[in-house]
Order: structure tokens, then C-alpha cells, then sequence
């Protein structure tokens, strides 16, 4: 059986239950750089080994990082709620008060979602 955990609060979230997934893309951003004739005929590899040089020893998964990273986080319900009032400051800690529509059984009387009495793994 496919089970998810929250990554908020550590809750298994079994498969056909609702949750939420976030996607994170936290990447080096530039303004537009403008190459002019002089940047194209100039000799760049004493640059270019300096710059090898710098990062021979540093942690390639941390070069990787200072230039992108994507992040992606499952979520229950309740940490959904918390996480989208203030996802800079997400604490799953923090109680949300349940939404005001069931988006859970709305989306099952569409037909997404599949059955909701799916007998879990743990026999509960
Ligand atoms: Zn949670």
C-alpha cells in the first residue's frame, strides 16, 4: 500500500487520502546580463581556473545548492492550512481551524480522490 507521510507533523497519510504537495524551486536569480563584443573576444580561462580552483574542495552538493534547489513537501490537511497562511514561517505546531467547505468529501463527490474507506495497512 502507497503511503505518504506529512512533512509537517510526521502524520502517515495513507493513499486516497487528501494531502497537499508543495514544490520549492529556490534558484540564483540575475538581472539580464548584457554581453558586449569585449566580454566575447576576452581570454576567460585564468578566470575560469581561478574559479575551479575556489571550488575543488568545496562540497559539490553544496555548489549545487547555491544555485538551485528544489524542494517538494506532502502535507495533511491541517499542515496545509497552517503552511499557507504563512509558508515563510510554517510551524505544524500551530493549529489551523478546519476550512469552512469539506474539500476532502467535495473532491470525492467528483470522483477524484478514490474511496475513502480503503482499509489501512495498520488494520485500523
Ligand atoms: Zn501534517
Amino acid at each position: 500500500m502507497i503511503t505518504y507521510t506529512c512533512d509537517g507533523c510526521g502524520k502517515v497519510l495513507h493513499r486516497h487520502a487528501l494531502r497537499y504537495t508543495v514544490k520549492i524551486e529556490v534558484k540564483a536569480a540575475y538581472d539580464k546580463m548584457e554581453i558586449t563584443l569585449l566580454d566575447l573576444i576576452r581570454d576567460h580561462r585564468e578566470e575560469m581556473r581561478e574559479l575551479v580552483e575556489k571550488m575543488k574542495d568545496r562540497d559539490p552538493a553544496e555548489l549545487e545548492e547555491g544555485v538551485y534547489k528544489h524542494i517538494r513537501l506532502d502535507l495533511c490537511p491541517a499542515c496545509q492550512r497552517v503552511y499557507i497562511r504563512e509558508p515563510l514561517r510554517f510551524h505544524p505546531e500551530q493549529t489551523a481551524p478546519p476550512p469552512p467547505v469539506d474539500i476532502d468529501r467535495f473532491l470525492r463527490s467528483l470522483g477524484k480522490g478514490g474511496p475513502s474507506n480503503e482499509p489501512r495497512e495498520d488494520g485500523e
